[in-house]
């Protein structure tokens, strides 16, 4: 009997109508014949609201208390989900994530799943019932409850998808699938039948937000093969595998204003200077994105490097004094910027398309900070008030909408 794994997100079960249209989805699912694992995220803007709430009462809630708080919106939905299975008189019994024994590490907020163990999951299925498992959520060698960080009921699915070698994990969500742009700002963009891994990755760490990062990671490890499909309709949505079916020179363009930039200004240039910068914001577990440093005048340089906007104020501290211990002149700081990227596994192959970027933005007088490039994408750090325009030029420059 094929087993399938079905993720929901917050937007499909954000109210009572809803969820009883997923469980007819999932009965439907089930009547023909499969064993079926569903994760559920918390009700639309429940985790918001949480997390509000938590702001509300102190700057600095602790991050153990903050998992606590935030597991209980997925349980929310895992237990009226199950409800309404049961109420359409179809089997099924929901878990918590230390039910389970999704086993993480300790980093709390952004815990990594260590392992799963499925007996328990196995043994209902047997029993023909629908499991409903909570997402985003395991427990910590210590025994208590982690999250495994924003959008994490994606990395939930992946894994249990893996452990369980299921057949397939098709993720529900409000949109009809990934996009050549996002459809909210760029009128013309087109859904994506096919996509490869690498560039669906580029697209999520890059700012698209219809899959978390990791359980993309995690699907290409495995080679789990993703469908990410609307929950509203019967569309197909887009599969993510190994390789795309074609390799156009880009296959779409994204953007991220959750972005600050940083720059500590005049660094002694030194050996050694970069470690000690870099070492002191991994240690506060802040991930670096782009880097760069200018050219040396005088035996200084300025260090500017970009890191996500919501951890600008965990991360200044921190810079302010190790600027002060290598005695740079100061730090300036602004969450006003945000990048743009374009994204396509075919760019290898048709040269000029990074100077296609650049001209296309400098005829939209669109100043660019700072250029990062890979093997399949290139982003641009711009003022976030030219997000819409720049992304909506470069989607006609490479020629990405619908005719
Ligand atoms: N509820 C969590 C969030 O809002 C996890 C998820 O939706 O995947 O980030
Ligand atoms: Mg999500």
């Amino acid at each position: 009997m094929p087993l399938i794994v079905q993720k929901y997100g917050g937007s499909s079960v954000a109210d009572v109508e809803k969820i009883k249209s997923v469980a007819r989805r999932i009965k439907r699912t089930a009547k023909k014949g499969n064993k079926v694992v569903v994760v559920v995220s918390a009700p639309g803007d429940t985790t918001d609201r949480f997390l509000s709430s938590a702001y509300e009462i102190t700057a600095h809630p602790p991050e153990r208390e903050v998992d606590m708080l935030l597991a209980t919106g997925e349980q929310i939905s895992i237990s009226l989900l199950t409800m309404a299975l049961h109420s359409l008189g179809c089997p099924a019994i929901s878990f918590t994530g230390p039910q389970v024994r999704i086993l993480t590490d300790t980093a709390h907020t952004k815990a990594r799943i260590l392992s799963i163990d499925t007996e328990r999951i196995k043994k209902e299925l047997k029993k023909g019932k629908v499991v409903v498992v909570a997402g985003f959520q395991g427990i910590s060698r210590e025994e208590d409850i982690t999250t495994l960080g924003r959008g994490g009921s994606d990395t939930t699915a992946v894994a249990l998808a893996t452990s369980l070698k299921a057949d397939s994990c098709e993720i529900y969500t409000d949109v009809e699938g990934i996009y050549t742009a996002d459809p909210r700002m760029v009128l013309s963009a087109k859904r994506l039948k096919r996509i490869s891994y690498d560039e669906m990755l580029e697209l999520s760490s890059l700012g698209a937000k219809v899959m978390q990062l990791r359980s993309v990671e995690l699907a290409k490890r495995y080679n789990v093969k993703l469908h990410v499909r609307p929950s509203f309709s019967n569309k197909e949505g887009t599969m993510i595998v190994k390789k795309g079916l074609e390799a156009p020179e880009i296959c779409g363009v994204t953007y991220d204003k959750n972005q600050a930039k940083i720059t500590i200004q005049s660094v002694p240039d030194r050996p050694g200077i970069a470690a000690a910068i870099f070492s002191e914001i991994a240690k506060k577990n802040i991930n670096v994105d782009m880097i760069i440093q200018s050219a040396s005048l005088k035996g200084l340089t300025d260090v500017s490097f970009t890191i996500a906007g919501a951890d600008l104020g965990k991360a200044l501290p921190a810079i302010k004094e190790i600027a002060k211990r290598i005695k740079a002149k100061g730090v300036a700081s602004s969450k006003e910027v945000a990048k743009v990227s374009i994204v396509g596994v075919g760019m290898g192959s048709h040269p000029g398309v990074a100077a296609r970027m650049f001209s296309c933005l400098a005829k939209e007088g669109i100043n660019i900070e700072m250029i990062s490039t890979s093997e399949i994408k290139i982003s641009c750090v711009i003022g976030e008030k030219e997000v819409k325009r720049a992304v909506r030029s470069l989607h006609k420059e490479f020629g990405l909408g619908r005719s």
